[in-house]
């Protein structure tokens, strides 16, 4: 009986610790607080992984402002605890307790006022372009099962690797394409790799440069207000409108439309590039001019055409369903 007891124990323990992943606690939660008095109202949270097992959640309490609130990762799941401030209307301050545990994130708070319960479920957003087959005129970038189109810009043939799901992982040196592009709608999707020690531009950076001079940004900035060298920015020229990206490790999709700049007869620039991007469906960039190339890896010359370039930033930015429409 009692060997039998040890066993169940330490499957158990086995099972709860096999079980745990960070990609089930980062994301999206979304659910309902109440209050001992039978108020309620929604909840959501962000909650991103960071370095030492930790976590952050961006809670938000009837669409108000994002609130910090620290978490842990525990032997299952996370652990969540610290004060909120909700402001004055709300009653001030509350302690709340919470724990993500089997697909639920809940707990209690408690305030001068009142206290009550909080309760989410986990929320994963699919973009409305995801799988979008390229349209008839298209050209196809990738397709998951060669590099054909794509070269290092020493002219060497394309040394990404490509996963068994058919997806290409950025490996060495960038990639661009073979045929360059003026004024075109160009659709892929990326995912991000979850790097809970790294912070800022070396959290799942990579990139793809339209014309081989603009970089629209790739980079895990789930949950932070947006700056002009985060995901979704034309870089350091145009911070995205807003934040669309999706945690790490979900794919994701950038809808691109670019007009090249154009050029007088003497080669002097009359227009300046101009691009529109969504990203999982919802505009980031409007119609966004863009006075020069971005960076400073690449030609400071203008030009009328140029390739599709992916930045190999020494991250594994997994990239996947790359096609173009020239317009
Ligand atoms: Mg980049």
């Amino acid at each position: 009986m009692k060997m039998r007891m040890l066993f169940v124990l330490l499957t158990l323990f086995y099972f709860s610790n096999s079980v745990y992943s960070q990609d089930d606690v980062i994301g999206d939660w979304k659910g309902e607080y109440l209050s001992d008095y039978g108020d309620s109202g929604t909840i959501t949270a962000e909650v991103i992984a960071q370095k030492d097992d930790g976590y952050l959640a961006l809670i938000r309490i009837d669409y108000g402002p994002k609130l910090e609130l620290a978490g842990k990762k525990a032997s299952a799941g996370a652990v969540f605890s610290g004060e909120i401030y909700v402001g004055e209307d709300l009653g001030g301050s509350y302690q709340i307790n919470a724990k993500i545990l089997d697909g639920v994130f809940k707990g209690k708070f408690s305030g001068v006022q009142t206290t009550g319960t909080i309760s989410m479920k986990k929320i994963v957003k699919k973009s409305p372009t995801l799988n979008m087959k390229p349209p008839e005129n298209a050209i196809v970038l990738f397709d998951g099962s060669n590099l054909n189109a794509w070269r290092q810009k020493n002219g060497k043939a394309a040394m990404w690797k490509i996963l068994p799901d058919g997806a290409m992982e950025v490996t060495k040196q960038d990639i661009v394409t073979q045929k360059k592009f003026s004024d075109f709608k160009l659709h892929l999707e990326f995912k991000t790799p979850l790097k809970p020690e790294a912070t800022g531009q070396a959290r799942g950076n990579s990139g793809v440069y339209l014309l081989e001079r603009y970089e629209l940004q790739i980079l895990d900035s789930y949950g932070l207000t947006p700056q002009n060298n985060d995901c979704g920015a034309i870089y350091k020229v145009a911070a995205p409108l807003r934040n669309a990206c999706y945690p790490p490790l979900r794919w994701q999709t950038y809808d691109i439309t670019i007009h090249a700049p154009r050029f007088d007869k003497s080669g002097k620039k009359i227009s300046n590039a101009e691009v529109t991007v969504e990203q999982n469906g919802i505009l980031i960039q409007d119609k966004t001019e863009i006075p020069h190339p971005t960076g400073s890896r690449f030609s400071k010359n203008e030009v009328k055409e140029g390739g599709i370039l992916l930045q190999d930033h020494h991250n594994p930015v997994q990239f996947r369903n790359i096609w173009i429409l020239p317009l």
